[in-house]
């Protein structure tokens, strides 16, 4: 059993946080809503009042916040992470941000003695509610060993790829790929409506030949139902897909498609979509195409 202090109690990290506790660990979530520690608290973990008292005692930090600017304020704002944690404390930042701030808050963290990973993940909600993420580890294989039961108690394909921010490489990498086929079954489910044809039947017999994937597994049915509850927020990937795009420009190698698909996206969040989940890209086909 690990002392576990869990920030960010949200769509992904109140699932995660209640996994951690029914694999044994002793959990003290914290959430600036109060509110959204509940389920935590009904699977038997605590809830902290401040992040001070959620790591102090803490042998692991986990985070799930949104950006990168709500990762260095939870670690090293005042009343932060870095001033509470006990030297030899793991932190395990599960969040999608940019992998240039993640180094440099892995070099601070190296200087106060303590050990840092980052972890996003890859799955969506259902992902994290069925413990099945995909987990992209960035950081000293020591730490990744040291954390695999946290993973394991969350992820189901967990891999560490390399040095510090890595992960967050792997995740901008994967948050294009999803982004490309959103947009693409977004145009298909136009199309098919355009003639006509059973959506329905047309996804079933879609899903079982090449063009069948997760994101058409995960969001065709929100597509042809037109929910779009989130899920995943049009405003993250948006976030997600400045992050891919600018660490390509500085790489100096082109994603023309990337380009285009984070233009659409910004488009949807420009519009007013950015709340709904990223299955409303069709929303977006529907208004270039007069048919919204
Ligand atoms: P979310 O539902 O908005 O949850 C984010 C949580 O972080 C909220 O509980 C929020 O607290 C808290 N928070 C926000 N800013 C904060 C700050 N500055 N200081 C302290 N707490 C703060 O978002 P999510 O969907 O769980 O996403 C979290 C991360 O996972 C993001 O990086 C996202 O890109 C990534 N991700 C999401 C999915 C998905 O399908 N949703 C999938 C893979 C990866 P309040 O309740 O007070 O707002």
């Amino acid at each position: 059993m690990t002392a576990i202090a869990f920030i960010g109690l949200g769509i992904m990290g109140s699932p995660m946080a209640v996994h951690l506790v029914k694999a044994g660990h002793a959990v003290a979530g914290y959430n600036r809503t109060p509110a959204k520690a509940e389920p935590l608290t009904a699977a038997g973990g605590r809830a902290a009042e401040s992040i001070a008292d959620a790591v102090t005692g803490a042998e692991v930090v986990a985070l799930m916040v949104p950006d990168s600017p709500d990762v260095q304020d939870v670690l090293t704002g005042p009343g932060g992470v870095f001033e509470h944690a006990a030297p030899g404390t793991l932190i395990i930042d599960f969040s999608s941000i940019r992998p240039d701030v993640t180094r440099e808050l892995a070099e601070e963290a190296g200087r106060r003695g303590l050990r840092y990973l980052d972890a996003p993940v890859s799955g969506g909600e259902a992902g994290a509610r069925n413990a099945a993420l995909s987990i992209m580890v960035g950081g000293d294989a020591d730490a990744f060993e040291a954390a695999r039961p946290v993973f394991e108690a969350v992820g189901r394909t967990v891999v560490h790829v390399g040095p510090s921010g890595s992960g967050q490489t792997v995740k901008a990498a994967n948050q294009l790929i999803v982004a490309a086929n959103i947009e693409a079954l977004a145009e298909a489910v136009v199309f098919l409506r355009a003639y006509g044809v059973d959506l329905e039947a047309a996804l079933e017999v879609l899903g079982g030949g090449l063009a069948g994937s997760a994101v058409l597994a995960q969001k065709g049915a929100n597509m042809a139902g037109h929910s779009f509850e989130p899920g995943f927020r049009i405003e993250l990937h948006h976030k997600d897909l400045g992050v891919v795009t600018s660490a390509a420009r500085e790489a100096g190698v082109v994603l023309p498609l990337g380009a285009l698909v984070a233009q659409l996206v910004a488009s949807a969040n420009a519009v007013g979509d950015g709340a709904l989940d990223h299955s409303a890209l069709l929303r977006g086909v529907e208004r270039l195409s007069g048919t919204a």
